[in-house]
């Protein structure tokens, strides 16, 4: 029952190689991008590439992916491993009470990407969070890291709140609904709860706007004299929210950083102990298990993991992509957990997927869905 299925069926690279769904865009060295090297060891990569296939390209505001259809409707628990309460320094900044943050959720506009029917011509500066199925309207945003709320206003529309964490790192949360749970000045912990998602009455569809910067105002970007002053003024902390494509630099050397990397990059303390959970609707039914993370030695496939909704994993070890991308497409975003199974092998799986359920103007896909997140229920 409890007994995962592993069948360690013996894939070749080549094989794995053949099944990519998504289509490799011409200058895209993303696409095989290592996390930590530029090593074009590009197996698991691939293999990553290909569940992408299945979500929709319509940007219907309330259309969410399509996931891989699962007969595990139930979702069995284990209690092995060990446990990973307190042990998360940075978290997701969306969830569903008694769900592990950001399950339900997927990156419908990631970071420095374009989204050719929403803002043409511009890299995104964040990551727009959307609800996998309804409106995401009210849904709970929370502090992805202990700090202090430095700001709180602004009508972008909606409320933004900045918080200021460690290490002069700023998160930022716009589309707030008014009635916040926070004032600026107040200390948060990591996971209280900030506010809820505007239900906004415009054109555009309801969601999280979330960055992860090094500045809360920056002289070029929002502070004394904006070089783009479109949607914000000077000294206008919430900043643009987006940069031009035709600029000389890409939002990583202004100081914006990938939200999902930094998170992940930060998100177990030193010597510390957590745990994964599979997906409500991950990306597939089943994933391969690789002895190496891209870019890694020469990963070798070791198996299926079939990925059951709600099944639990101890986590060994975590590679997540650099902070500062610089790569315009989701195909940047790499996100990779070690895990132990529960017949005592271990391997890596990869967790952020990218889709096409968005693409820039190349074609390269804007949006990421996950299979995993990590075991930190939202509250
Ligand atoms: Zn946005």
């Amino acid at each position: 029952m409890r007994r995962i299925a592993i069948l360690f069926v013996v894939l070749t690279l080549a094989a794995c190689a053949a099944t990519t769904a998504v289509p490799t865009p011409s200058p895209a060295p993303a696409a095989t991008a290592a996390p930590t090297t530029a090593s074009p060891i590009a197996a698991p990569a691939v293999a990553a590439i290909a569940p992408t296939s299945a979500p929709a390209a319509t940007p219907r505001p309330t259309a969410a992916p399509e996931p891989a259809p699962t007969t595990e409707a139930t979702a069995p628990s284990t209690a092995s491993g060990p446990s990973a309460a307190s042990t998360f320094a940075f978290s997701y900044p969306i969830g569903i009470p008694g769900r592990p943050l950001g399950d339900g959720f997927f990156i419908r506009h990631g970071f420095a990407t374009e989204n050719t029917w929403y803002n043409p011509g511009y890299w995104h500066t964040g990551e727009d969070w959307y609800a996998q199925a309804g409106d995401t309207a009210g849904a709970r945003v929370y502090a992805v890291a202990a700090g202090q709320v430095i700001y709180a206003g602004a009508n972008y529309p909606g409320r933004v709140v900045i918080v200021r964490h460690a290490g002069d790192l700023y998160s930022m949360y716009g589309h707030l609904d008014p009635r916040l749970d926070v004032k600026a000045g107040q200390q948060v912990a990591r996971g209280d709860l900030i506010g809820t998602v505007l239900r906004r009455g415009d054109k555009t569809p309801n969601h999280l706007h979330f960055e992860m910067r090094t500045f809360m105002t920056a002289g070029a970007v929002n502070g004394a004299r904006p070089r783009y002053p479109f949607r914000c003024s000077v000294n206008c902390p919430p900043g643009p929210g987006y940069w031009p494509i035709d600029a000389p630099d890409l939002p990583g050397a202004l100081g914006w950083r990938n939200p999902t990397h930094a998170i992940n990059r930060r998100m177990l303390a030193p010597g510390s102990a957590g745990a994964i959970v599979v997906a409500t609707r991950p990306v597939s039914a089943s994933i391969t298990l690789w002895s190496a993370p891209p870019g890694e030695g020469a990963p070798q496939a070791l198996g299926e993991l079939k990925l059951r909704p709600g099944q639990r994993y101890p986590l060994l070890d975590v590679r997540a992509g650099p902070e500062q991308t610089r790569t315009t497409s989701a195909l940047s975003y790499q996100l990779w957990y070690r895990i132990q199974t529960t017949d005592g092998a271990s391997g890596w799986v990869q967790a952020a997927v990218p889709s096409a359920f968005e693409t820039g103007g190349d074609g390269r896909p804007s949006s990421v869905e996950f299979n995993f997140y990590p075991d930190r229920e939202a509250s």
